[in-house]
Parts: structure tokens; sequence; C-alpha cells
């Protein structure tokens, strides 16, 4: 790895907390959504990622038959403004600085970032929705909580408008979020969600994820979608096998 990588590879470390146990993929082996560096090959890309291809508990998936379920309520409570926005070459991302919590159970999780997938990851009965946006969270032990948010078209959403309006054009380092940019705007009325174990839905592909996605939609403009979608046209991964995980349904 020569001096450029590795400026980039510490670039990467601090502006993608979620990739920063991986450890980085071999010059000329970078990772995306078709081609050469694609979901299928993944795995042997890097030994780090190979549970990308062995695992057995991968995200997304397609979520047919549910589990009613007494899961405890969501208890969010997200700060009202991002610190920085990035584009990072796979998406756009707003990370969050300290203060904003998700409580599940008994364990408290950090938000770190939102970021977005077009079209959405997760299927909903073999369908998938425009778009799809993860706030990913971490406890002190390191296990994640990713809430997905699943996006229909519609009604203009303010603040997804905020972050279509602000989001740089072009890979690079990350820049001050917007002051207006509250992500709490980007959650339906009802919490209610599907729950299961699952994984990073891009490399490594750790398994280490409680999966949070909400079963109430939201609506965001669809001239904001097709904008996103200049930038990123598709940075969705496909469904993985669910490998007879229970899909928990709240209620
Ligand atoms: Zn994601």
């Amino acid at each position: 790895m020569n001096r450029r990588h590795a400026l980039k590879a510490l670039a990467g470390l601090a502006l993608c907390p979620v990739c920063a146990p991986a450890g980085f993929a071999a010059e000329g082996h970078h990772w995306s959504y078709e081609g050469e560096g694609g979901p299928a090959k993944w795995g042997d890309l890097d030994a780090a990622n190979k549970v990308c291809t062995i695992g057995s508990q991968q995200s997304p998936i397609d979520i047919g038959t549910t589990v009613k379920s007494q899961l405890p309520p969501l208890k969010i409570k997200w700060g009202k403004s991002a610190d920085t926005i990035v584009n990072n070459g796979h998406t756009i991302q707003l990370n969050f600085a300290e203060g904003s919590t998700l409580k599940l159970g008994d364990t408290t999780y950090k938000l770190l970032q939102v970021h977005f997938h077009r079209p959405s990851e997760h299927l909903i009965g073999g369908k998938n929705f425009p778009m799809e946006a993860h706030f990913v969270h971490r406890a002190e032990s390191g296990a994640l909580a990713v809430v997905g948010v699943l996006m229909a078209t519609g009604k203009p959403n303010a603040a997804f408008s905020k972050v279509i309006a602000t989001m740089p054009a072009k890979e690079g380092p990350a820049v001050k979020a917007d002051a207006g940019f509250n992500p709490n705007a980007l959650l339906p009325a009802r919490q209610t969600y599907y729950r299961y174990p699952g994984s990073l839905t891009t490399p490594p592909c750790a398994e280490i994820v409680e999966w949070l996605l909400l079963t109430d939609s939201i609506q965001v403009a669809e001239a904001d979608v097709a904008s996103f979608a200049k930038l990123y046209p598709m940075n969705a991964r496909p469904a993985q096998k669910d490998n007879r995980r229970y899909v928990l349904q709240s209620s």
C-alpha cells in the first residue's frame, strides 16, 4: 500500500466507523455494486470479507412471513441536527456527534450515522421500495443496531430535501452538515418494526447487526429520489438467503 492509498485508507476509517474493523481491500480490488467488484465477488476481494460469501446471517433479506411478538418499543432520542455530510463513493452519509441514542430493552446504542440506498435493500413480500435509509447505532460492546426506514415517493420530506440540496456531488471529505437537517423528520409517526439478526450490507459484511426495519414507510419527493439517482442509480446489495431465520414483528 503506497502512501496515497494509506492516506485514503485513514480517511476511510474516519468517515466510515462501521467499516473500520474491516481492514482494507488489496490495491485494485475495490468493492462496488456491479462488475468486477460487485456483490457476488465481495467475499473474494479481501480475506476480511469472507463472511460476505460464507456467512449464514447476511443482510438484506426479503421479508415474507413474520412472527408477531411482544418486542420492546424503540426508544429513539436523537438530536435535531447532524455533524457532517459526506459523499463516500458508495452513498451519501450524515455523521452525528455524541448525544443521540437508541435504547432497546436494556441496551443503549449511540447513533453514528445515517446513509441511503437506492432502491431499498430490504424487500417486503418480494417488492422493493424506491429507497431505504439506514440509521447505524453502536453499543459499548461493539454490537450494532440499524434502524431501517423504507422510503416511498409521494409528499416531499423536508429533511430528505435538505440532504439532496446539500449533498456533495463528488466523492470527497466530509463537510459540515446543514443545521436545518433534522434526522427525526425521517421517521414515520408509528415506529413498529421487524427485527432479525443480520449483517452489514457492505463489505466486510460482519454479522453483528440487530436489524430493526420499521414497518411503516415514509414519503419523499420523486424529484429528490431522481436527484439521488443521478449520483447513485443503484447502491443496494441483493437480498440474501434467510437460512431459516425468524423475523419478529412488533405490534
Ligand atoms: Zn446501509
